[in-house]
């Protein structure tokens, strides 16, 4: 079923379980890379999520190359889903930390199906001046100048 050595899962992760069929899910898309299954408490019907079967645990230490084909599956399932829920949008989203969000430590890619009148609004924080707002670009330039984008 997989061909994950020990080395590349996780003992206590739950999506490393699903991916060796130890835990069920409802189970959409699988390749040599990246397994896809149904969110077990979708936002909306349809909600997906695309994840890479050897363990990795947020954005940071996940491979340039594995994000890759992550996001272009997601891109791909994304279609399919709005086919099959006949979806208005699509929200792809990835929680990296705690603070963001995220419950689960392997590294994932929410696809979630929007509809029009579906009631969910992004979130709005306190308003920001604009010397704020450019003082943190600015400091985020400094960071990127420091590394290679
Ligand atoms: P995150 O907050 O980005 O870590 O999201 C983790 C997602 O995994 C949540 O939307 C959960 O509903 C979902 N989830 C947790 N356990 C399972 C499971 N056994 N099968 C399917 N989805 C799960
Ligand atoms: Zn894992």
């Amino acid at each position: 079923m997989t061909d994950l050595t020990d080395s590349k899962k996780e003992a206590d992760c739950i999506f490393c379980k699903i991916i060796a069929g130890d835990i069920p899910s409802a189970k959409i898309h699988e390749d040599e890379e990246v397994f896809v299954f149904a969110d077990i408490n979708p936002v909306n019907l349809g909600h997906s999520l695309i994840i890479p079967k050897k363990h990795y645990t947020d954005i940071s230490d996940t491979p340039d190359e594995t994000l890759g084909k992550l996001i272009v599956t997601a891109k791909k399932i994304a279609e399919a889903i709005k086919k099959a829920v006949k979806a208005d949008g699509i929200n792809i989203e990835m929680n990296n930390g705690k603070a963001a969000g995220q419950i689960i430590f392997h590294s994932h890619i929410h696809v979630i199906p929007r509809f029009i009148d579906d009631g969910y609004r992004h979130w709005k924080g306190p308003e920001k001046t604009a010397e704020e707002i450019r003082g943190v670009a600015e400091k985020i330039r400094i960071e990127i100048s420091n590394r290679e984008l």
